[in-house]
């Protein structure tokens, strides 16, 4: 459970609201009515928090189109409290395309800010920010201040904001990845450190607080996958998949399978009649046809039919990505020529990531 929710599909994406965004909606609709008293006050009060949520929802899209353009999938874009998260396949395969698509959501609220400002000097709007309590002043200048603001804090160079995918792509143009993900991630770290503190001490926002310590775990988490990445980096899948491992035919029984499963072979199994590839049985699979068929049942009526398989010279870290967005089994077949050659699983790549580490930490 993720506690959020689908609220519309735009251009092909998902967009899902979290419910903790709901509630602070609450919160400003409830702030509004109790500083102005007033009904109007506490659809104010949610219009420009909203509006700005608008605006962090197009800025969410820049970043969807542009990785769209070099052929990079999104799986959905959330709007949480503390701003967007759009999930894409990839962040860029070059640091060009990663450049490209970290600047492209700052750029859309450069966008707004400029158009704002033009209606501003055109339709001569009065030049002061609309005020939350009151409602007096310029929508048109209110919108030209929060999208500046977003993007400033969005280009701050530090991860997990954009400015810090920036200052990476920029850092790796030439060179190592993992050594610009760590000056990437430790920047956030003390970016967040500084944001607490200010919060806590001078400022006394504890929203602050929040947002800090957002910034901490996105700052870990990317140093982490990248390091994990980094080792499967360049890696065919050639060398991390099981070449021993046991198939299973179409008319083998659900009984003999399970027996299979207890003497401690492998989770799923590749169907196979001579070499040829017939279907995947997954463990989940095979326990709910056990429970509603019964052992007797012949594996070809319950494999499945339609499953991601891997090519030998693919990338490993390319045919991952490709098989989680997919949301596809633990276990990808591998085939050349039509032959099944061997098989991807989860622990085996954690196994190959871990002797890599192993082995690069003795050659230290
Ligand atoms: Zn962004």
């Amino acid at each position: 459970m993720n506690w959020s929710f689908r609220i519309a599909r735009i251009l092909g994406i998902d967009v899902r609201l979290h419910v903790t965004f709901l509630l602070l909606m609450a919160f400003y609709a409830w702030k509004g009515w109790a500083t102005s008293g007033r009904a109007f006050g506490a659809l104010l009060g949610i219009l420009l928090p909203a509006t700005i949520f608008g605006c962090v929802l197009l800025h969410e899209f820049g970043h969807v189109l542009m990785a769209r353009r070099f052929g990079i999938r999104t799986r959905d874009v959330t709007l949480l409290p503390i701003g967007g998260v759009a999930r894409l396949e990839s962040t860029g395969e070059t640091p060009m395309q990663e450049l490209a698509i970290a600047l492209a959501g700052p750029a859309v609220n450069l966008a707004i800010a400029a158009g704002a400002g033009a209606f501003v000097l055109l339709a001569r709007v009065p030049t002061t920010p609309i005020d939350p309590s009151t409602g007096a002043g310029s929508f048109a200048t209110w919108l030209i201040v929060s999208n500046l603001f977003l993007l400033g804090f969005n280009l701050i160079p530090a991860f997990p904001m954009d400015g810090g995918r920036v200052l990476r792509a920029l850092l790796s143009w030439k060179g190592d990845r993992i050594r610009a993900t760590r000056i990437a991630s430790a920047t956030g770290r003390a970016l967040a450190v500084v944001l607490a503190m200010a919060g806590l001490l001078v400022l006394h926002q504890p929203m602050l607080l929040l947002i800090a310590l957002f910034v901490w775990m996105g700052a870990g988490q990317e140093a982490e996958a990248v390091s994990t990445g980094a080792l499967l980096e360049g890696v065919p899948v050639r060398k991390a998949m099981l070449t021993e491992f046991r198939t299973v035919a179409p008319h083998d029984t659900l009984g003999d399978i399970s027996r299979l499963v207890l003497a401690g072979f492998q989770h799923d199994f590749p169907v196979a009649q001579e070499d040829r590839l017939m279907g995947l049985l997954l463990r989940d699979d095979l326990f709910a046809a056990l429970r509603s068929q019964g052992p007797d049942t012949p594996v070809g009526t319950v494999m499945r039919q339609r499953f991601p398989v891997a090519a030998p010279d693919e990338l490993v870290d390319r045919m991952l990505r490709r098989v989680q967005f997919d949301d596809g089994p633990s276990s990808i077949p591998v085939l050349e020529h039509g032959r099944l050659v061997g098989l991807v699983t989860a622990e085996n790549v954690g196994e190959f990531v871990m002797l890599s580490a192993a082995l690069a930490g003795r050659r230290r």
